[in-house]
């Protein structure tokens, strides 16, 4: 099969031809439909600091951890229960599917779970796809290979959303209007809350929020982030959630948590960073960590995809296929209208 191979840091990755996988018994083969590039790729192609805990990727890498695809081989153990044709996505790991954590829909925490990217496990910016009988979920009629391939980065909102302990009347500040701010606006207000506001440096990023689901966006450029939150809600936020990911965005979303309230920390930040404990501590906040989602988060927006109750479409800025893939993965490390760049990598 043809795949987008990771070769050193800061280098272009590179169309190859590599060994098809070969699913296991309780596995699925699939042919990837749509891929998304995510900004966890483009950090971590860069090369990451090794003692941040994150895997260093290897030489020969296959990335691609958001994608939806339509199965061509069955594994021996799962005949009968799917069939060659099926459109599915999946949580991008693979797990034992028996011990409590998987039982639990947390592959994620399996003791022998086989991560993507991985000498054991090439990502979906590639033909062909292993993936988990547990963790693939069937994509409705209405949900497109372009929204299935939504479904993780979705999926990451919904558990931040989650952490967040959000009650129906809140009000958020979501700080950031990439792709995961997007996402949390979108289920924050799916799940009750009365404002949403998106504060992001670019005044047309935040604004674009409005799409999906945000009541308001603040120019943090411009404007001053908590004076402008007061005045369109009429009082601090309830929860704050940090969806930038740079050293000093954690800081931020601390200033502007008022006391007592909750911050949920969830871009993905893989710099050392330093803030203030004290600032935090006097207010009392509550800060939670959200990393990923579990089986039941997949299923829930796959549901709520399939009866079209949100509807993030729209996020899917641009799609290309696998020739064009490195230069289009390159040109995401610069300022970018871009929301989702999709690659189709069995486009022909
Ligand atoms: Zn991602
Ligand atoms: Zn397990």
């Amino acid at each position: 099969m043809r795949a987008a191979v990771f070769k050193a840091p800061g280098t272009p990755l590179v169309i190859e031809n590599v060994p098809d996988p070969t699913p296991e018994p309780e596995e699925l083969l699939i042919e990837v439909r749509a891929c998304g590039i995510c900004g966890t790729d483009l950090h971590w192609t860069q090369g990451t600091d090794p003692t941040a805990g994150w895997r260093t990727l290897n030489p020969g890498a296959v990335l691609g951890h958001e994608f939806s695809g339509e199965i061509v081989e069955v594994g021996r153990d799962l005949r009968g229960k799917w069939k060659v044709g099926e459109r599915v996505c999946a949580q991008p790991f693979i797990g034992c599917g028996r011990c409590p954590a998987c039982l639990a829909g947390r592959a994620y925490r399996c003791p022998t779970v086989i991560t993507r990217a991985s000498d054991r496990l090439t990502g979906a910016y590639a033909q062909l796809a292993r993936i988990g009988a547990t963790e693939t979920l069937r994509l409705p009629e209405a949900v497109d290979y372009h929204t299935g391939a939504l479904v993780e980065p979705l999926a990451v909102g919904l558990a931040a959303v989650r952490r967040a302990r959000l009650q129906p009347g809140d009000n958020a500040l979501i700080i950031g209007a990439g792709p995961v701010g997007l996402a949390v606006a979108m289920f924050t207000r799916h799940l009750g809350a009365s404002h949403v506001v998106v504060s992001d440096l670019v005044g047309a990023r935040a604004e674009r929020a409005t799409e999906f689901g945000a009541t308001a966006a603040i120019d943090a450029s411009r404007e001053d982030v908590r004076e402008r939150f007061e005045r369109i809600t009429g009082g601090p936020p309830s929860v704050v959630y940090d969806c930038v990911g740079v050293p000093g965005s954690m800081q931020l979303a601390i200033d502007h948590a008022p006391p007592e309230s909750r911050v949920v920390v969830v871009g993905l930040c893989m710099a050392a960073d330093h803030f203030f404990p004290a600032r935090a501590i006097v207010k009392e906040l509550d800060i939670a960590f959200a990393y990923v989602y579990t089986r039941r988060d997949f299923e829930i927006v796959v549901d709520l995809l399939g009866r079209e109750r949100i509807d993030p479409s729209a996020m899917v800025t641009a799609a290309v296929d696998l020739d064009h893939f490195p230069h289009a993965f390159e040109a995401l490390r610069r300022p970018t209208d871009q929301i989702k760049v999709m690659v189709e990598p069995n486009r022909i």
